[in-house]
């Protein structure tokens, strides 16, 4: 043995403190694959921004009628008995609306009918940002595994995203009947092992936590869900100093200098959406 004191250390793995994210968008759409997915995910951040004049809007792919553990529940009424979860969820946020795409759960696949069905959600509302689903994580640090739909959902957000909802002539028939092409600037990976942005939801954990108390079918410890809650947040606040954060790994598109106008249609028209 060699004297500890000349015994070569390792380099620190403590990452210095990141400053907490401010950039916010006007208008942004959450895209997952099942309800609950928003209020696990991202609700304090959507919070934080509808409170400060964002307007938001959540997308769930399908209406996760697997999602329970009895053979003989029909599909279909644990779908409209989470469709109603959501909604109830979504009020509490405060998004603006809440789309069902209506695909099958256990089986999403990023393929070009999601992608179509993405495409016109993004043409339609016109967010400046899309929050979803890292797709790029199959096994996370502690083992657990990240659920093909989440990875589904995420993939074909992104590829909504870009170049889809930019390019005219991707599903050419989109453009022609109104749908005009949308740039979304910058996309919000959640549920991420590689974050660069950590959001300040000290104000907003409460209202997350009361969204996720309306998914009842979902919820199998609801006294001990504010203390995971919280417990989970103040692992991300403690990277920027916060009480309670949530992280995610931020790709942007299009700098704010970027001038869009030209691309975008009239707020008449951004405000309407089909049923
Ligand atoms: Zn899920």
């Amino acid at each position: 043995m060699t004297d500890p004191v000349e015994t070569p250390q390792p380099a620190s793995t403590v990452e210095p403190p990141a400053a907490p994210h401010e950039w916010r968008p006007d208008r942004f759409m959450v895209i997952v694959a099942h309800p609950d997915d928003a209020d696990f995910g991202p609700a304090a951040t959507a919070a934080r921004w509808i409170d400060a004049g964002s307007t938001g809007w959540l997308v769930c792919c399908t209406s996760g009628d697997q999602g329970g553990e009895d053979p003989d529940l029909d599909p279909s009424a644990l779908a409209a008995t989470r469709e109603g979860e959501q909604r109830t969820a979504a009020r509490i946020v405060g998004y603006a609306g809440v789309s069902f795409l209506h695909q099958p759960d256990g089986s999403l696949a990023n393929d070009l009918p999601l992608r179509e069905l993405l495409v016109r959600e993004i043409r339609t509302f016109r967010p400046d940002a899309v929050l979803t689903q890292d797709p790029e994580v199959v096994v996370y640090p502690d083992g657990g595994i990240n659920h093909t739909d989440h990875r589904a959902a995420g993939l074909a957000a992104i590829d909504a995203v870009y170049p889809a909802a930019r390019n005219p002539m991707a599903f050419p028939w989109l453009a022609r009947s109104g749908l005009a092409p949308h740039r979304v600037r910058r996309v919000y990976l959640f549920w991420t092992t590689a974050p660069t942005a950590w959001v300040d939801v000290t104000a907003t954990i409460g209202r997350k936590v009361d969204a996720l108390r309306a998914h009842a079918t979902q919820i199998r410890d609801p006294d001990g869900l504010a203390a995971r809650i919280g417990e989970w947040a103040a692992g991300d606040g403690a990277r920027i100093g916060v009480a309670a954060a949530e992280d995610f790994r931020v790709a942007i598109i299009d700098d704010d200098e970027v001038d869009t106008e030209a691309e975008t249609v009239s707020e008449a028209d951004a405000g309407s959406r089909p049923d």
